[in-house]
């Protein structure tokens, strides 16, 4: 569903992704994990168009979006992100924030908008929260109303970046079960993440990223149990 083919990234003349090479087929989840600056944000931002490559390509259900030629807009319109936090537009509620893209950018009339969010919004268990503005939520209900902001527009992948990092340790699992259950459902995910007992729960590919290259890769028994690479192994040894 999404390819990069050696995407290198540079900001001035810092290297922040270099040949990097990824394949997400449809209905799996990948775990970017690596150290902070490591390039996980930046990868994100490529593959959703926010950040423009510098060379390489990338690939979106068979269409070459990083073509000059191809519709930006489109593109994002098919991909959901949610970032470590302030996802949410303060001065609107739940309800208004889950329904904007819909509305604006998709054309769906408000009432059906409206009866789509409070689906979602009910089954990511904040039914009685969609009137309220995202001030009045714990930081757990907040990012579980980003990531049904997200799904609104039905995206074909989504991308979430170290969205429970923000988070009290206590808000943790409920945003992480909502992940969970999109994985049942078959959505293709692209995550950065913290949470290394989760991504290897989770993951069916794991990408070790060390100095904007991912340097080790796999399914997550082999990462986790049986790196190849030191600097994954000191990696791992710090962070667990
Ligand atoms: P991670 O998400 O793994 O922490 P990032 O992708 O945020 O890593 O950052 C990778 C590197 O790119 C870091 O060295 C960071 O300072 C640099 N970087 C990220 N965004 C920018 C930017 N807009 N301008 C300059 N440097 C940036
Ligand atoms: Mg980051």
């Amino acid at each position: 569903m999404l390819r990069m083919e050696s995407v290198r990234k540079t900001f001035g003349e810092t290297v922040v992704l270099r040949d990097v090479d990824l394949d997400v087929p449809q209905h799996t989840v990948t775990a970017l994990i690596g150290a902070s600056g490591s390039g996980k944000s930046t990868l994100l931002r490529c593959a959703n168009l926010l950040e423009e490559i510098d060379d390489g390509a990338i690939w979106l259900d068979g269409e070459e979006i990083t073509d000059p030629r191809a519709d930006a807009d489109a593109v994002r319109r098919r991909i959901g992100v949610v970032f470590q936090a302030y996802n949410l537009f303060p001065h609107m509620t739940v309800l208004e924030n889950v329904t904007l893209a819909p509305r604006r950018v998709h054309g769906v009339p408000r009432e059906k908008a409206e009866e789509e969010a409070r689906g979602l919004l009910e089954r990511l268990g904040l039914g009685a929260k969609a009137t309220e503005y995202p001030d009045r939520l714990s930081g757990g209900q907040q990012q579980r109303a980003a990531i049904v902001r997200a799904l609104a527009v039905r995206p074909r992948l989504l991308l979430l970046d170290e969205i429970t990092a923000a988070l009290d340790p206590e808000l943790v699992g409920e945003v992480l079960d909502v992940v969970r259950d999109l994985k049942g459902e078959g959505m293709t995910m692209v995550l950065a993440t913290h949470e290394m007992s989760f991504a290897r729960e989770v993951a069916d590919q794991v990408c070790f990223l060390d100095g904007g290259v991912v340097l080790e890769r796999g399914a997550p028994e082999a990462v986790f149990e049986d790196p190849q690479e030191e600097r994954t192994r000191k990696f791992l040894r710090r962070i667990v």
